[in-house]
């Protein structure tokens, strides 16, 4: 499976393709699930699970707190200096943990655990390890779980990573998104070259078997010359794996990124000219494109994973383990429960309410249909295998599949009598592709551009 980008995307094609559309990789965006869909409903999902108990699940855990804000951040979290807070989410969540468990009837082996925020590793070692304990005393995490944690590399240390990985932590990804002073400042997180360099060796020495990089392109700022100085910088240090998101504004759930001067921002055609010299960095410098937006070394699990054709993508990202079932833990945490998607409540108020009254915290969901589930595995396959098999589409996504076929014309696919292979310029335009699968919104194929249905 080719992984170059190609040496040069058109201006034509950078242009009326670039702003492709919001995040979309599955079948119902997340702000149209339905507001209906409640304890009770996730309380089905979860019992009929129970009544596979051979099924393994995969859990993902919320830690909703930061020391500061970034202004960029389009996360759930909560800016505190109180660390009796964080124990009495602990608490909270211990609660939760006990509640869903039981739903599921026992302990379940644990494929992959994921912690995510917010900064997890703002939790001091005593509320990690009793995070651990809490995970452990209702979920069976085996010698193989893959266990990952995101950490800020302002709030770690080597003690601290030291316990991670005596906790059974193999994966860490550490927050880096630009290295240049200018566009740090613009943002509100200051991290030095040298501290991220610190911190990575810091990791290695310890023994993570994987460590990742997050890079966002599209931040105030940004140029092609400051950004190859960061490319060049993190090529440099070789983590595992590298993962580059695209600055996405959203003042509307952060009204801190009124602080982003919106003139400081690459334009639409400039952010791609970014991300294509993402590609190009580390494409060339021994990592294989994954996906959309990941990059892995050749050696990593990942990379062998997408050649042999076993890569697979859930709410947490790519993986080579994947279950049927994630169980989303803490605010505002998504999962997919015996195809069911389910998103908690996304306040520690209201999370912490339902709990308290024994109720699952369940703020919203959405029921798979059948064409649903058609959609998503016609998506999945897209962005895992660069491909999309006649097979997959027939029968109910036809239309799609003729669409997407048209895109022919400009390079973007190419047809085969019984798949559309994605080109390596289509990839460039991979979730714009993906998109025609939507079903929830009008994407007006002529200009790549979303408006509702309703
Ligand atoms: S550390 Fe992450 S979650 Fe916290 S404010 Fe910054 S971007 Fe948001």
């Amino acid at each position: 499976m080719s992984s170059a980008a190609p040496a040069e995307i058109s201006r034509d094609l950078l242009e009326r393709f670039a702003d492709s559309a919001p995040r979309y990789d599955r079948p119902g965006p997340l702000p149209l699930w339905d507001d209906d869909f409640g304890s009770s409903e996730y309380d089905a999902a979860l019992r009929a699970v129970a009544r596979r108990p051979d099924e393994a699940v995969s859990l993902y855990v919320h830690v909703p707190f930061c020391p500061g804000r970034c202004l960029y951040c389009g996360c759930n979290t909560t800016i505190t200096h109180d660390s009796a807070r964080m124990d009495n989410y602990l608490d909270v969540l211990e609660r939760e943990f006990a509640l869903v468990s039981e739903r599921v009837d026992g302990a379940r082996d644990v494929l992959q655990l994921h912690l995510a925020g917010g900064t997890p590793n703002y939790l001091n070692d005593a509320q990690l390890t009793r995070l651990s304990e809490i995970i452990e005393r209702r979920f069976r995490i085996l010698p193989d779980t893959d266990q990952s944690i995101e950490c800020d590399p302002r709030r770690t240390s080597a003690g601290q990573l030291e316990l991670l990985h005596a906790l059974g932590y193999r994966r860490v990804s550490f927050g880096v998104q630009d290295l240049d002073p200018q566009v740090q400042r613009a943002i509100g997180r200051i991290q030095s070259a040298d501290l991220v360099r610190d911190v990575y060796w810091m990791a290695r020495e310890v023994g993570f078997e994987t460590i990742g990089f997050d890079l966002i392109y599209g931040l105030p700022h940004q140029t092609p010359e400051t950004f190859r100085t960061t490319l060049d910088a993190v090529v440099e240090m070789a983590p595992d794996r590298i993962a580059c998101f695209g600055y996405s504004r959203g003042t509307d759930r952060g009204p801190h990124q009124h602080a982003i001067d919106v003139h400081q921002l690459p334009s639409a055609t400039a952010r791609q000219e970014l991300f294509h010299d993402a590609v190009n960095a580390f494409t060339s410098s021994g990592y294989r494109w994954i996906g959309l937006d990941t990059f892995a070394l050749e050696t990593d699990d990942l990379a062998i994973a997408q050649d042999e054709r076993r890569l697979a993508r859930n709410c947490i990202g790519y993986t080579t383990s994947p279950s049927s079932h994630l169980l989303g833990f803490g605010t505002g945490a998504v999962g997919e429960v015996d195809g069911q998607c389910i998103q908690n409540e996304s306040t520690i108020e209201a999370w912490e309410a339902g709990i308290t009254h024994g109720e699952l915290p369940v703020a919203r969901g959405h029921r798979l249909s059948p064409l649903d589930r058609r959609r998503r595995d016609a998506i999945a396959h897209m962005i895992c295998n660069l491909e999309l098999p006649a097979a997959l589409a027939e029968g109910c996504l036809d239309d799609e599949y003729a669409r997407l076929a048209g895109y022919v014309a400009d390079g973007l696919v190419t047809v085969e009598p019984d798949r559309l292979r994605i080109t390596p310029t289509g990839r460039f335009f991979l979730r714009g592709l993906c998109t025609e699968h939507e079903a929830y919104f009008n994407w007006d194929r002529a200009r790549w551009h979303f408006s509702r249905t309703n």
